[in-house]
């Protein structure tokens, strides 16, 4: 069964207990929560898209490993044409869902993990790499969920690992034995935790000798004994707890903390351990491989933000008029060329020794600046072309009410032809573009501050070679 149905997935999710707060309480299922369950969503739609005749095309691809047809989120990127059908896949995906589907940071950090998997066996004799390919094994047949777990706590950002006062600021190994290691520590923003099946647990930051206790890769169940996962809040909640007003969007993101009080974990599962020059390599893999993501899915989500402009003009009696095609072309400039970026990056993928492509590096975080800082104007632009009642649409529960529905009704009517309900749906997608907080919040750091996608341009794009190509031209010779 490597591909499962929606159903099949949430079925799966019955099989894990894992321990969860949410919002100051302990949730035994918490699957059936209301705020979890529009996360759940987002995710059972990838599973349905992939048994559609037209979404299979992008989510559907054949596995060397196992000899079937997998979902392509749980596949090496084992060619351009491969990181090609990934941002495709995205694009597609984030036209239909309006918002994240957390299942590319797994599928990110297999391709990132392997590479460098490889080259530690390769330099200290390890059998990590055959370890990661029974893991994506097992994951290929069952068709599951893998949550990237990357970001540490890191308390002071100033300090290295092994240099913090309290040594659990970043994870690391606790203990060691014949049969697998013990972990501690926390890793913040786990986009859709509670989503998944499994977690693949990366270093963060690159390392040194006396950093190596933290150089640790590992997957682990996201039930395992002593992982717990806290949700943590976001803005338009409210709605869903009160399960109204929340117009079409049946979707959500999130992106809980996840700490790891000692949790076992068996060799077999274990990926990286000690060996720390491969850590700093390990997450800049990840680092631009999601950057990479990022073109495709922010450009889908684009994409909605664009026609939710464009269709409320239509809906406020404008459909034509110069300044808001104009800031239409804008929009479509700024989703255009992340998307380019990370078509560009796939195109110029190079091969590694693993078997795994590794994406154009300079062009996928170029991919991401764009988003980090131009994808705010964009949204800037849909509220711009939409109007004031992005704020302040009333509740559905006025609407129902017999003495003001009706008032509503009459007095928030756009252009003839179009309903009120209508009107009124737009401005709650629009309201929710704009707003929900890990969206626009992982346009800036989603995949890494910005600050490190520029390091990455700066140690990719080889500044030495173009010096060289001025000073030639401008007739400079050096010794
Ligand atoms: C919605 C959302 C989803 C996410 N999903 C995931 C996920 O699924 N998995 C995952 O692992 N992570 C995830 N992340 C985490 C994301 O990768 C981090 O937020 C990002 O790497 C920045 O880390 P930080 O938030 O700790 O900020 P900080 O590292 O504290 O950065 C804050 C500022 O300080 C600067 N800074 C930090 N350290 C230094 C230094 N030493 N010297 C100089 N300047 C410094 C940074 O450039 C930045 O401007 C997600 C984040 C968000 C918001």
């Amino acid at each position: 069964m490597a591909l499962k149905t929606a159903e099949q997935y949430y079925q799966s999710l019955k099989d894990l207990h894992p321990i969860s707060y949410i919002l100051g309480q302990k949730v035994e299922n918490s699957y059936d929560h209301p705020l979890i369950k529009h996360m759940l969503a987002g995710v059972a739609r990838t599973y349905a898209l992939a048994q559609d005749p037209e979404g299979r095309e992008y989510l559907v691809a054949e596995s060397k490993l196992i000899g079937e047809e997998v979902s392509r989120f749980v596949k090496f990127y084992e060619s351009r044409d491969d990181l090609l059908a990934k941002v495709r896949m995205l694009k597609f995906l984030a036209q239909r869902i309006g918002t994240c589907f957390m299942r590319c940071t797994g599928m990110d950090a297999m391709s990132a993990v392997g590479i460098e998997a490889h080259n530690c066996d390769k330099k200290h004799g390890t059998n990590y790499w055959e370890r990661l390919l029974n893991f994506v094994k097992h994951v290929q047949k069952n068709d599951l969920v893998v949550f990237s777990g990357v970001t540490d706590v890191k308390g002071d950002r100033s300090l290295r690992p092994s240099q913090q006062k309290d040594p659990d600021m970043y994870l690391h190994v606790v203990d060691k034995n014949g049969d697998g290691i013990v972990v501690r520590g926390a890793k913040i923003h786990q986009t859709g935790s509670l989503c998944a099946h499994w977690g693949l647990i990366v270093p963060a930051r690159e390392m040194r000798e006396a950093d190596k206790d933290y150089a640790v890769c590992f997957a682990v169940p996201v039930d395992a004994e002593g992982v717990v996962h806290i949700y943590g809040r976001g803005t338009l909640e409210a709605r869903e707890l009160e399960d109204v007003d929340l117009g079409n969007i049946e979707y959500s993101k999130f992106a809980p903390m996840v700490i790891f009080k000692d949790v076992f974990v068996p060799w077999d599962y274990v990926f990286l351990c000690g060996e720390y020059e491969f850590a700093g390599p390990m997450v800049r893999n990840f680092g631009n491989y999601h950057r990479h993501s990022h073109g495709g899915c922010k450009c889908g989500v684009g994409d909605v933000l664009i026609g939710a402009a464009a269709a409320a003009a239509e809906y406020n009696g404008l459909p034509n008029v110069s300044h808001i095609n104009a800031k239409l072309v804008e929009m479509i400039k700024t989703c255009e060329a992340m998307y380019g970026c990370s078509i560009a990056a796939s195109v110029e993928a190079k091969p590694t020794e693993s078997g795994i492509y590794m994406v154009d590096p300079v062009l996928s975080n170029t991919s991401k600046l764009y988003e980090g800082k131009e994808l705010h104007e964009v949204t800037r632009l849909m509220i711009e072309i939409a109007g004031g009642m992005v704020a302040d649409v009333p509740s559905d529960k006025d609407f129902q009410n017999p003495e003001i529905g009706p008032l509503l009704q009459k007095y928030l009517k756009g252009v003839e032809g179009v309903s009120t309900e209508d009107r009124v749906r737009l401005f709650r997608l629009i309201e929710k573009l704009a707003f929900e907080s890990r969206d626009i919040v992982s346009n800036i750091h989603g995949a890494g501050s910005p600050e490190t996608h520029k390091m990455a341009i700066l140690r990719n794009a080889d500044i030495e070679s173009k010096k060289k190509l001025a000073k030639n031209l401008a007739g400079i010779k050096e010794e």
